[in-house]
């Protein structure tokens, strides 16, 4: 049995699952979501009189696409902290600047334990070598993350993903999934996953997760919210066994740049996520606000980390969900969920 079954690895070492308190299942503190081959594309300074156009299209700022600004990333997190939040899950993975050095320092300064991931992002953010990588050397890599840490920072990865998929899934993300698969068998992590922008996306991503042998109870399904929209096949993903992720609260526009869909607004979110606990599946909620670009930080502007605290709980409740419900998607799921598993 490894010395981490039954605890949760956080950026600043292992901590009881209770010690979580609320936690958002799908955060990026540090990012940048430009493609490696556009970084230089210079963007201009965001401006107040610019922010309605920019959160309808978030991405036509080259600007609003990275966050590196540590101290900002103190006061939203203080803020997090305040509302009650606990723990955040960062993320953001190889390709898309992860940062572990800051997210300990942000994790000292505010008392939010910060849980970070592992692995690679969608295939225009690999680096050129992976293509030559096998499945195993992959699984290797995120290991190494798990048990000694990034680089020689010796600070570890509590989670494997968000790992990238497109749609139609290329086969260097495939390879990378299995490979991500043997490292939960290998390591007891859970395994987050990004799926294409498709209905298709999550069923045929669960597909590879059961054919590597990997476990589907946990596998977390990211941004349930702009790939399947009908109650149907969310029910049919969660008999699948994986985790749900509603990871978009907060995001409500219905002009969603990068795909043609109706972005649900949160009270249909919950709507879902209480049709789901009816069903029999609120074991396998989780949520979070998967905050990427600066127009969502409150210091452009935007809702900030602890909207989901201080809006969407109180919206649940008003919309008949017990605290006892709301303890379990926001508290027991992901503390499950992280906890490595023997
Ligand atoms: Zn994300």
């Amino acid at each position: 049995m490894s010395a981490l079954s039954g605890k949760v690895q956080t950026v600043l070492g292992p901590v009881e699952p209770a010690e979580l308190g609320f936690v958002h299942a799908h955060e990026h503190l540090f990012v940048n979501l430009i493609p490696p081959n556009l970084r230089d594309l210079k963007g201009e300074p965001i401006r107040m009189e610019d922010l309605g156009a920019l959160r309808r299209n978030w991405i036509s700022n080259p600007e609003n696409l990275f966050l590196d600004d540590e101290e900002i990333a103190i006061d939203e997190m203080r803020q997090f902290g305040s509302a009650g939040g606990g723990t955040i899950i960062d993320q953001t993975i190889q390709g898309i600047d992860p940062n572990p050095e800051a997210l300990v320092r942000v994790s000292r300064e505010t008392g939010v334990h910060i849980v970070a991931g592992s692995g690679f992002y969608q295939m225009e953010y690999h680096p050129p070598e992976l293509s030559n990588w096998s499945k195993e050397e992959i699984a290797e890599r995120i290991l190494t993350e798990i048990t000694e840490g990034f680089g020689d920072t010796g600070i570890k990865a509590g989670l494997i993903g968000e790992i990238g998929l497109s749609w139609p899934v290329h086969p260097d993300e495939e390879k990378v999934l299995r490979g991500a698969v043997q490292a939960q068998r290998r390591s007891g992590a859970s395994l987050s996953i990004h799926p294409g922008r498709s209905v298709e996306g999550p069923f045929e991503a669960m597909r590879v997760v059961s054919e590597e042998g990997g476990e589907p109870t946990r596998t977390i399904m990211c941004h349930i919210d702009r790939t399947l929209f009908d109650l149907d096949s969310m029910i049919r993903l969660a008999e699948t066994g994986c985790c749900l992720e509603f990871d978009l609260f907060g995001q409500e526009s219905s002009f969603y740049p990068l795909a043609p869909i109706d972005m649900p607004n949160d009270a249909m979110r919950i709507d879902y996520i209480r049709q789901l606990i009816d069903a029999g599946h609120g074991e396998k909620i989780l949520v979070s606000q998967d905050i990427c670009t600066k127009h969502h930080l409150t210091r452009y502007g935007g809702e900030g980390y602890a909207y989901l605290l201080t809006c969407v709980i109180p919206l649940m409740r008003q919309k008949g969900m017990s605290d006892s419900q709301i303890d379990t998607i926001g508290k027991e799921n992901p503390a499950r969920v992280l906890a490595f598993a023997a």
